[in-house]
């Protein structure tokens, strides 16, 4: 994959198309990717990242709340066709228990995430978001997969601020071979739906999916631009040994953190996280996943019996449930790495 290109060259060849066209073209987006050494590149991200965020990093909870799901991804551990994982759906007081236990921790976004569960219909998901907002000031992002457009609405007016949909590859092809279950086409139009709704919408996208190359990724970064994301996780794929795609090899970390780095550059704006799926890849590698240029991080709030169900892959991280103790062990992280946590 490494590329005979100058890195110093390359940063000019990126500065000189910004200028130009406040973009950058899908050629040098997959020649950068491909570059034998990006140390010019992480420096003018950690650049773009310091300008727009002061070195703060945004700490957010995740309430994965039920592990029920209709599709039949072909990379992710909830797929129903995986018969060996045991369900869970939590209930509507226990989700809002959980989330003011969280805003008490000092969070002040909640994830509201699920596979594809139509358990939870529009009413239900309604009273929830209401009851959270009428008893405390969190930020609400939804993670449930598509919906019709009648319920993002209706979610929003409930008070919903945000929402998570992961267009996941952007190359309609190798879309194709994962999701049995679903078009990009679809996907998409759930995205632009959510924009077009007032949400702070969140896209992203998964590194290491068969057939894909430094094009399909420069393909992804230039789809978060055009759907105007507010935000967007990108995360190496990992391989579920009880999915299609078992003998897949994981995807590079080190490939993540340069889109993450590109998307920092040509998205200032964008809030990026240093992913769950990157955390677990990197454990014991010494350098920081913030230097790439992201700037959320997530914290698992789900309650201890349910976190080892919601196996989306294997992970082994984040099975202590004191919520307090795990805000307070990230926060003290965050500073060690000369950030401050919000
Ligand atoms: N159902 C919701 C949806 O489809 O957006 C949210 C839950 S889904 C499990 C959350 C994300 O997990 C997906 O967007 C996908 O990118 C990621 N994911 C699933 N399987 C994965 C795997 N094997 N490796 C890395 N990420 C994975």
């Amino acid at each position: 994959m490494p590329k005979q290109v100058n890195a110093d060259n390359a940063v000019k060849r990126i500065r000189e198309e910004l200028v130009a066209g406040g973009t950058l073209s899908l050629g040098t987006l997959a020649d950068t990717l491909a570059l034998d050494d990006f140390t010019e590149v992480y420096r003018l991200a950690d650049q773009v990242n310091e300008e727009v965020n002061h070195g703060v990093v945004r700490i957010r909870a995740i309430l994965e709340f039920s592990n029920v799901c209709r599709r039949q991804c072909r990379y992710c551990g909830l797929n129903c066709e995986n018969k060996k994982l045991e369900r869970y759906q939590m209930g509507e007081d226990e989700m809002v228990q959980t989330t003011l236990a969280a805003y008490r921790a000092g969070y002040q976004t909640i994830v509201l995430q699920s596979g594809e569960d139509p358990y939870y219909d529009k009413e239900m998901i309604g009273r929830v978001i209401r009851e959270i907002k009428a008893r405390c000031g969190i930020s609400i992002t939804l993670s449930l997969g598509e919906r019709t457009k009648e319920e993002y609405a209706y979610w929003k007016e409930c008070g919903a601020d945000r929402y998570l949909l992961k267009h996941e590859t952007s190359d309609p092809e190798i879309y194709a071979a994962l999701h049995p279950c679903g078009t990009l086409e679809n996907r998409i139009q759930c995205l632009r739906w959510i924009k077009e709704l007032g949400y702070e919408t969140g896209s992203g996208f998964m590194i290491g999916l068969p057939g894909q190359t430094c094009d399909t990724i420069a393909g992804d970064i230039l789809l978060l631009r055009e759907l105007s994301c507010d935000m967007a996780g990108i995360g190496p794929f990992i391989a579920h040994p009880d999915t299609a795609l078992k003998d897949q090899p994981n995807g590079s970390t080190e490939l993540t953190k340069r889109a993450v780095a590109l998307s920092r550059i040509l998205m200032p704006h964008l809030h990026l996280p240093a992913t769950t799926a990157l955390g677990v890849l990197s454990q014991g590698e010494k350098s920081d996943v913030f230097s790439c240029g992201a700037d959320v991080v997530m914290r698992k709030v789900t309650p201890g019996a349910y976190r080892r169900l919601y196996e989306i892959y294997p992970s082994g991280l984040g099975l202590d449930d004191d919520i307090v103790k795990g805000r307070m062990e990230l926060e003290d992280a965050i500073r060690q790495l000369g950030k401050q946590p919000l």
